[in-house]
C-alpha cells in the first residue's frame, strides 16, 4: 500500500513500478449503510522505464462521456511495451458523479472542476481535487482533462488550453494543443473561475489541455474518434508513444480564442428560449441571439437578448427551458498571428 502523506486518499498502485496496473484510488466515505466504506475510483498506471509522464483524465463532470469511453478503451488497449515513460489514466475522476450520469457529485453537490486545488479535509469532491493537484500533478509532464457539453450544452467539438500568464508554460501547452491537432483549437484567454483542474495544473507548471468533445449528455461518435486519435498524437508529442503510432489529422486546425465574459450570452428571464441563430454561425455584436417566451402568460411579450461581441458560435444551450442567468450561447474568435 502506498501512503500519500499529503492526501487522505490511498492506493495500492506503485507509481514507480514498470507494467500495467489497473487499480483504484480509495476515498473514505463513512455512511450508515457502510461504516468503513470507501469510494473506489479507477486509476490505471502504465509504465515502461524512464521517460515522461502524462495524466489523462475524464469524468471530471459525470455527464460528459466521450472522454470516459476513450479512456476505458485506451486502458484495455495500451500495453507497457507500446510506450516509453508513464501514462496515468483517471477515466472517471469524480466517480460518484460519473456513475450517476450527472455533472456534480450526488454525495456533496461538488463540481470537481470548480474545486481545485482542493482540500484534504474537505468534502469528497474537494478531496479528489486535492489528490489530483497535490499527488498526481507533481508526477506529470503533461495533463489532458477531457470534457463535453454535459446535459445542458451543445458544442462544436474542440480541444483547448487555458492561458496561465507564464509565457513559457503557455508556449508548451500550445505546442501540445497543436500536436493534438483538433479541427478547432481554443485558447481560453481569460482567468475564469480559477478553480479548474487547468488552473491547478498551470499553478504546478504542468503543460495541459482541455476540450469539449460532445454535447447534451449524448455520446458523439466523431467526438470519441477525435479524442482517441488526438490522445495518441498527444502521447507521441511527449515521446511516450512512437510517432508512427499516431495517425496524422486529416483536417487542419483552426486556432480560436475566448477572450472574456463578453463572449457569453445569458438568459434574461425565466421561460422557454427560442434561439435566433445556429451553432457554427458567425454573429455580430448587437445581433439578436434569441427570445425568452412565457408560455404560462401568452399576453406577455417575449424578452430578447443580444450578443455583446462578434465571432463564431461554438456553444449553445441544449435545453429549451431557461432560468435567468443560464448561458444560452458563447462564441469564439480567430487568433490572428
Ligand atoms: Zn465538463
Amino acid at each position: 500500500m502506498t501512503a500519500t502523506p499529503r492526501s487522505t486518499l490511498w492506493t495500492d498502485v506503485d507509481f514507480d513500478r514498470d507494467g500495467k496496473q489497473v487499480d483504484w484510488l480509495y476515498l473514505h466515505h463513512s455512511v450508515t449503510r457502510s461504516a468503513y466504506g470507501e469510494i473506489m475510483i479507477p486509476i490505471t498506471v502504465i509504465r515502461n522505464g524512464g521517460g515522461r509522464t502524462v495524466l489523462l483524465m475524464a469524468g471530471n463532470h459525470g455527464d460528459e462521456y466521450e472522454g470516459q469511453i476513450a479512456l476505458v478503451k485506451l486502458i484495455r488497449e495500451l500495453e507497457p511495451e507500446d510506450i516509453k515513460g508513464r501514462v496515468i489514466i483517471l477515466p472517471a475522476a469524480n466517480l460518484p458523479a460519473a456513475v450517476a450520469g450527472v455533472r456534480v457529485s450526488p454525495l456533496d453537490g461538488g463540481n470537481l472542476n470548480r474545486s481545485f486545488p482542493g482540500d484534504p479535509a474537505g468534502n469528497p469532491t474537494q478531496r479528489i481535487a486535492h489528490y489530483i493537484s497535490s499527488v498526481l500533478f507533481p508526477l506529470c509532464d503533461g495533463f489532458h482533462d477531457l470534457h463535453s457539453g454535459g446535459a445542458s450544452l451543445q458544442y462544436l467539438p474542440f480541444a483547448s488550453m487555458r492561458q496561465s500568464g507564464d509565457a513559457d508554460l503557455d508556449r508548451r501547452s500550445l505546442a501540445a494543443l497543436t500536436a493534438f491537432a483538433p479541427p478547432i483549437a481554443i485558447v481560453w484567454a481569460y482567468a475564469g473561475a480559477g478553480t479548474y483542474a487547468a488552473s491547478a495544473a498551470n499553478e504546478r507548471k504542468v503543460p495541459n489541455l482541455g476540450g469539449e468533445f460532445g454535447s447534451a449528455g449524448m455520446v458523439d461518435r466523431a467526438g470519441v474518434a477525435l479524442v482517441e486519435a488526438g490522445i495518441r498524437r498527444f502521447l507521441a508529442h511527449f515521446g511516450i508513444l512512437p510517432k508512427q503510432a499516431a495517425k496524422a489529422a486529416e483536417t487542419p486546425t483552426r486556432l480560436m480564442e475566448i477572450k472574456g465574459r463578453h463572449y457569453y450570452v445569458y438568459a434574461p428571464d425565466h421561460g422557454v428560449f427560442e434561439p435566433a441563430v445556429d451553432l457554427g454561425q458567425d454573429v455580430s455584436s448587437g445581433q439578436l441571439a434569441g427570445h425568452v417566451h412565457f408560455i404560462d402568460n401568452p399576453a406577455r411579450p417575449p424578452v430578447p437578448c443580444h450578443f455583446k461581441a462578434s465571432g463564431m458560435l461554438i456553444c449553445r444551450r441544449a435545453m429549451g427551458r431557461v432560468e435567468r442567468g443560464d448561458c444560452v450561447f458563447h462564441l469564439a474568435t480567430d487568433v490572428h498571428t
